[in-house]
């Protein structure tokens, strides 16, 4: 089954609006096996609309259009798709009765264009929309399905998971029905995507199911392994064989699956190991703390931490030497261990993270450039230290820093449990 979707809306079309609803939509025809081919965007203008469901109907079986279901002036999607398939449209009097109710219980003048909202093409099924004015529509007419759906990302969602997902898989529970479509999501730290790729290459090289694709994020790479199956069952099990032969390749440098997050890979670890953590950052400003909190259930290891910019604050809060920072300066591995060291005697906590660097744009020299950061870890061992050049504007910098803190400190714990 070939489906389009139709996103309708001059706003979409010029990016004043992310068209989430698109990506949404085709997550979810995914899930019961319908594959996307084409994804358009329309403005609200009628001659371009209509061209643009003639296009789609002439080369897709399932057309999702969204958007443009309204009262107003601007919304054209239903009288239009009713014109391109020359289906007179046809009043469902209960929408038509409940939306007078509705407008009569606020109050609100009603509007005789508010009934175009209770109009449906003959043939249609309409799909009751419990968050809104605009109901959904369902039409089949020979091989073709055309669904409506409003553009408010509420609306289409629950209409899609109530309403339209069902009908759909019923649909194809017959011969249309291809394969269900799996996903999982491997998340990788530690390793480039040039070198997640490298290597990857006899898996990449030879797999067409599952597909295995290679997302760059920030300081991490994700590997999305998507299988298709006729059934759910048989899509996890090629899902599991390709991730075990992933893992074989990266080892450990995989550090979880789908949504799980590095803070909370490392709050398992702390966790297993009993051992409680505080951070001192300097150029990070409190970024590695608010990922540690967003973990819930971090105040079981997570004991605080310090945010110390000035020397000053250095020497008042982390106890690190003044002669240090003026001999060193404030960007050095001393400082760094300093800094550590001096936060967990002050918090009683087992380990201890510091990070300081220069985040930029000013404040570089030849010697110290942008981006030059130290991160230290202290434990009952003693202390570690390690230098990095990140690169990117101060943000990046600021997220690469905290990032490496958190990888540093898995590693760490890693190699402890062993
Ligand atoms: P409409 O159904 O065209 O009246 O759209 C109502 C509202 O839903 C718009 O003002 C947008 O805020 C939102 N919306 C419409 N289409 C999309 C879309 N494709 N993605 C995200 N939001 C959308
Ligand atoms: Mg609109």
């Amino acid at each position: 089954m070939k489906a389009e979707i139709l996103t309708v809306g001059t706003e979409l079309l010029m990016g004043q609006t992310v068209n989430t609803n698109a990506a949404e939509i085709a997550q979810m025809l995914a899930e019961v096996g319908v594959g996307v081919y084409y994804q358009t965007i329309v403005g609200d203008n009628p001659e371009r609309l209509e061209q643009a469901v003639q296009t789609a109907v002439s080369r897709a079986d399932l057309l999702v259009a969204c958007g443009g279901l309204g009262p107003t002036e601007d919304d054209l999607t239903r009288e239009t798709v009713a014109q391109v398939l020359e289906t007179p449209l046809k009043r469902d009097e209960g929408w038509a009765r409940r939306l007078v109710e509705l407008f009569e219980r606020r109050g609100r003048p009603f509007g005789k264009n508010n009934l175009r909202q209770a109009m449906v093409p003959e043939g249609g099924i309409l799909l009751e929309n419990p968050n809104g004015t605009a109901p959904g529509i369902y039409l089949e007419r020979g091989d073709l399905t055309v669904v409506l759906l409003p553009g408010p990302p509420h609306e289409m969602r629950a209409l899609m998971r109530e309403e339209v997902m069902p009908r759909l898989a019923l649909g194809l529970a017959g011969t249309q029905r291809s394969a269900v479509l799996v996903s999982k999501m491997l998340r990788v730290v530690g390793v480039g995507e040039s070198r997640a790729v490298e290597l990857l290459e006899p898996i990449l090289a030879s797999q067409s199911n599952p597909t295995i694709a290679p997302l760059a994020k920030l300081a991490e790479v994700h590997l999305r392994i998507t299988a298709s199956a006729p059934d759910g069952a048989e899509a996890e099990r090629l899902i599991a064989q390709a991730s075990e032969q992933i893992r074989a390749k990266l080892g450990d440098a995989v550090y979880g699956e789908d949504e799980t997050t590095l803070e909370q890979a490392v709050g398992e670890l702390l966790k297993q190991q009993k051992q409680t953590l505080t951070v001192a950052e300097s150029c990070t400003g409190g970024l590695l703390s608010h990922r540690l909190t967003n973990v819930p259930g971090s105040s079981g290891y997570y004991v605080g931490g310090v945010v110390a910019y000035s020397n000053a604050f250095k020497i008042a809060a982390l106890s690190v030497d003044d002669e240090v920072i003026e001999r060193e300066g404030a960007v050095s591995d001393t400082v760094a261990t300093g800094m550590a060291r001096g936060a967990r005697s002050a918090s009683g906590a087992d380990i201890a993270v510091a990070i300081t660097g220069i985040a930029g744009p000013g404040g570089g020299s030849a010697e110290k450039p942008v981006g030059l950061t130290f991160i230290a870890l202290a434990d009952d061992s003693g202390e570690v230290c390690r230098r990095y050049e990140f690169w990117g504007g101060r943000e990046q910098i600021k997220a690469r820093a905290a990032q490496s803190a958190l990888e540093l400190l898995r590693r760490h714990l890693l190699n402890r449990g062993e």
